[in-house]
């Protein structure tokens, strides 16, 4: 056995030797399409040269300079790339190095502006149910995922409550429209602000597409600008976590572009350096920083290995290849493929409830029946069998599942890199597909 601590305890995983585009190869020599980019990290796929380049030339300059006393070219350079054009008015942004790490920043630099704005009272937070922002303690006190947050509840953070999110698939009511559906989550958010006092909130925080804990749930159009009018209306920020779900992987190199709202802090992480280093960070808008600036006129809050330079030239370099390869155009036409081609697959399924998702970003929910939307149970452990069987068939993707409150049933995300071809597109699928039905099969 491995002296290192994995995931389980009970058995060592297979090693990833190497990896070259769209494959990892592991220690039998297999290649292995990386259908998932990891937990849709990898939005490069693996071993691109020119980020490899930057890297190198990055530790070749300059390994490391603490941010008490220096600032670096890197994270200069990552910051104009960011927010230089001041996208929705967004204008400055800190890098750290995971996106726990962002959330616990985006959250510790909301309550910092209030304080800082003469607001003390506001203390309060309110996120979403089947939500993940993180797994350190305020991350994890934000999340709204039951089953990794009940070990740790009497750690967990009271001043974070949570409402409905917004899952049509499984919460619309029965002839409820989009607009009555939206509307009913905005009054639960108001009503949410006032048995809190509207005056006691900091901030509404929420995934913009809910990756792993739902898979892929898209928000309704409307639902994010009826969310944020109740925002406004008490004075409170809307903190938008596009981790997993932003930095292109929707088809926009910020999904709340596509939602008609702009946030006043998101958190990035996965796809800003795509896998090479770790790095995560958050985009503040103008008039937080302008509260902070005029108040202590510091963040008081970092880390050691902040805007890291190495991390930085990475994200820097993935975020170049983006842009001047024109990958967006290839993350929408891979993801209409995608959709296509699952549809197609699983449109009839009679275990397959739910397609869904947008981009290079889709998954399906598992269901024991389609029309009762019942799920699995949890002990047969759907998810895992699912996951092995797509590796047995050289894919990885990403299954979740394991509800334990009934609310959804397992579910396996495909998130391909932005490189990705048609051909690639349509093998992922096929391999997937047959995964998952063997998986069925195996119950
Ligand atoms: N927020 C979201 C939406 C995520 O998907 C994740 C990771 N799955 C995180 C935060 C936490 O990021 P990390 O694992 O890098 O700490």
């Amino acid at each position: 056995m491995s002296h290192l601590v994995h995931r389980s305890l009970h058995a060592d995983p297979p090693l990833a030797l190497r990896g070259e585009g769209i494959y990892l190869y592991d220690q039998s020599g297999r290649a292995i399409i990386d259908g998932s980019g990891g937990a849709a990290v990898a939005c490069l796929g693996h071993g691109h040269p020119r980020v490899i380049e930057a890297i190198k030339a990055q530790l070749d300059k300059l390994a490391y300079a603490h941010t008490a006393l220096f600032s670096c070219e890197s994270a200069e350079e990552l910051a104009d790339i960011m927010v230089g054009h001041r996208p929705g008015g967004l204008t400055h942004a800190y890098f750290c190095s995971s996106g726990s790490e962002g959330n616990e920043a985006a959250i510790k630099m909301a309550r910092q502006y209030f304080l800082e704005i003469g607001q003390p009272e506001r203390t309060r937070f309110i996120a979403r149910r089947q939500s993940y922002h993180g797994n350190t303690l305020g991350a994890l006190s934000a999340g709204g995922n039951a089953m990794r947050r009940a070990p740790y509840q009497p750690l967990l953070s009271p001043a974070f409550s949570h409402v409905s999110p917004c899952y049509a698939y499984r919460d619309r009511a029965e002839g409820e429209s989009d607009e009555q559906y939206v509307a009913r989550l905005a009054d639960e958010l108001e009503a949410e602000f006032q048995r809190l006092g509207p005056d006691t909130v900091i901030a509404f925080m929420a995934e913009t597409v809910v990756g792993a804990t739902l898979g892929c749930v898209t928000a309704l159009p409307g639902y994010f600008p009826a969310m944020k009018a109740v925002c406004d209306r008490h004075g409170a920020l809307l903190i938008l976590d596009e981790v997993m779900s932003g930095m292109g992987r929707c088809g926009a190199l910020h999904t709340w572009e596509q939602e008609g709202v702009t946030p006043d802090i998101q958190i990035v992480a996965k796809g800003l350096g795509g896998g090479y280093q770790p790095i995560g960070g958050i985009l503040v808008h103008g008039r937080v920083i302008e509260g902070l600036t005029g108040g202590t006129g510091a963040f008081m809050h970092g880390h050691t290995y902040q805007a890291h330079p190495v991390a930085c030239a990475a994200a820097v370099a993935v975020q170049k290849v983006i842009a001047e390869e024109r990958l967006l155009d290839n993350v929408q036409a891979m993801g209409a493929r995608l959709e296509q081609r699952l549809t197609e697959r699983f449109g009839n399924h009679r275990h397959v409830g739910d397609i869904r998702g947008r981009g290079l970003f889709w998954a399906i929910e598992l269901v024991e029946d389609r029309a009762g939307k019942s799920v699995f149970d949890p002990a047969l452990k759907l998810n895992e069998r699912v996951k092995m069987q797509a590796y047995e068939r050289g894919l990885a993707c990403y299954p979740m599942g394991g509800t334990i409150d009934g609310r959804r049933g397992d579910h396996a995300i495909l998130a391909p890199p932005y490189i990705a071809t048609a051909a690639q597109i349509d093998e992922i699928v096929d391999r997937f597909g047959e995964a998952v039905d063997a998986a069925l099969a195996s119950l």
